[in-house]
């Protein structure tokens, strides 16, 4: 007999701090052991309240566990407490997350109910300031940090990288005997700028569960390399992302490669997939994204699953592909309602398959499987629920025949 112990499955998570971000009633851990967080962030102008507000509420509803709006201006931070208020209002209670660049020690200073509103401020340590005036800017965003309890992201990018920083790197590289190459420089000052500005951030007095770094680049194997040495350096729960990673397919692709291999190996504890959008796209694409590398992982459930063939040349009918979308589209767009009346229900997983090869197997290992008729087969679609057949659809409804008997599942096998 044959016991192969063959792995499965992520690596063990990685071992970090948890850090909370909270806004009232609803808390967002991030590291330990809790699920890895969705995140998105917003492209309106934040001194819109009402268009940023809207866009904030389909981002949550899209599953976005927290938001981040860039606070660039003192119009954007006069907007963030009316943001929060009209939220507020709708019950939508997604805990946001301030982006902050050049100016933020003037905005928290002189805005500080955008400070109270904002559950957690991201600060860009290649952007604070030059010279002796940057430490002492970092450190007043660092105290308002402290006076309203919040936590800090420490978000460093190799596109803002700090240059003295990076100069001094170079510097200490080159009187090296045998230095290292260029790339290992970079890795080096990304890195490095994390780690020293939250070693001075819990100087200042910021406690050190107070902390989340990130250390973004738009090359996978660069993004990949660097995380791996900064997981290995400290226990700050990190926020993943491929900064610029594009538009389309080439944005998801590199996400998702980049993205996987450090979730599989236990690394990462928040996930931004951050996309270009298309013109007039919907920015809640780059949340379906996140949670579809999270779920086909087996990392977190938030869908239930689509089990569908590719089609070919035995598939006879568009209804096959139609049938593959409409459920698709059913299933995410009644998840937000069914989350509160169908509690479980992401577990389930659905087959929509294009002819007999592979139709009835693979419908009888899903909780709800339809196999369409393929080429030479009679025009009969049987379904089946766990495993059993449980009726033959015909004719030109079998679209909203089969997306009733989905439904029916769910409120017998779900319902409280
Ligand atoms: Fe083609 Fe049938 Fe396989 Fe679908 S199940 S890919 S239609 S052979």
């Amino acid at each position: 007999s044959t016991n192969l112990p063959i792995p499965s499955g992520p690596m063990a998570r990685r071992a970090a701090r948890r850090v909370l971000v909270q806004h009232g009633e609803r808390k967002v851990w991030i590291g330990g052991d809790a699920p890895v967080v969705v995140q998105s962030m917003t492209n309106t102008d934040t001194a819109d309240v009402i268009g940023t507000a809207i866009q904030i509420k389909e981002l949550a509803r899209a599953g976005s566990e927290m938001v981040r709006l860039t606070v660039d201006k003192p119009e954007a931070a006069a907007a963030v407490p009316l943001i929060r208020e009209q939220l507020d209002r709708m019950e939508i209670d997604v805990p946001l997350v301030g982006d902050f660049h050049y100016n933020g020690h003037i905005l928290l200073r002189d805005f500080p109910e955008c400070a109270a509103a904002l559950s957690k401020y991201r600060i860009n340590p290649g952007n604070v300031g030059q010279g002796a005036k940057r430490d002492t800017q970092f450190a007043q965003m660092i105290e308002i940090a402290i006076k309203h309890d919040k936590p800090v992201r420490i978000g460093v990018n190799w596109g803002s990288l700090d240059q003295s920083l990076l100069a001094r790197i170079m510097d200490e590289n080159a009187a090296r005997a045998n230095p290292f190459s260029a790339q290992a420089v970079m890795y080096e000052a990304l890195i490095t700028s994390a780690i020293e500005n939250a070693v001075k951030a819990e100087e200042i007095g910021l406690a050190k569960d107070k902390i989340i770094l990130s250390c973004k680049v738009s090359a996978v194997q660069d993004l990949i390399a660097v995380y791996r040495e900064l997981a290995r350096r400290c226990d700050y729960p990190l926020h993943l992302g491929l900064t610029e990673a594009g538009m389309g397919s080439k944005g998801i692709v590199a996400s998702t490669a980049a993205l996987s291999v450090l979730l599989q190996e236990g690394i990462g504890d928040t996930i931004r997939v951050s996309l270009t959008p298309e013109p007039g796209g919907d920015r809640t694409k780059e949340v379906v994204v996140s949670q579809e590398i999270l779920q086909t992982m087996g990392l977190r459930k938030f869908t239930p699953m689509v089990i569908a063939c590719p089609g070919c040349g035995r598939t006879t009918s568009t209804v096959f592909q139609e049938l593959a979308d409409n459920i698709q589209t059913f299933l995410r767009d009644s998840m937000p309602e069914w989350k509160k009346s169908y509690p479980g229900v992401e577990a389930m997983n659905v087959a929509v398959m294009g002819c007999i090869v592979n139709g009835p197997g693979e419908s009888k290992h899903a909780n709800i499987g339809i196999s369409l008729p393929g080429t030479g087969e009679s025009p009969a679609a049987p379904v089946f629920v766990d495993g059993q057949k449980v009726a033959t659809l015909r004719g030109e409804r079998i679209v909203d025949e089969f997306q009733n008997i989905v439904l029916e599942y769910v409120k017998k096998n779900y319902g409280r």
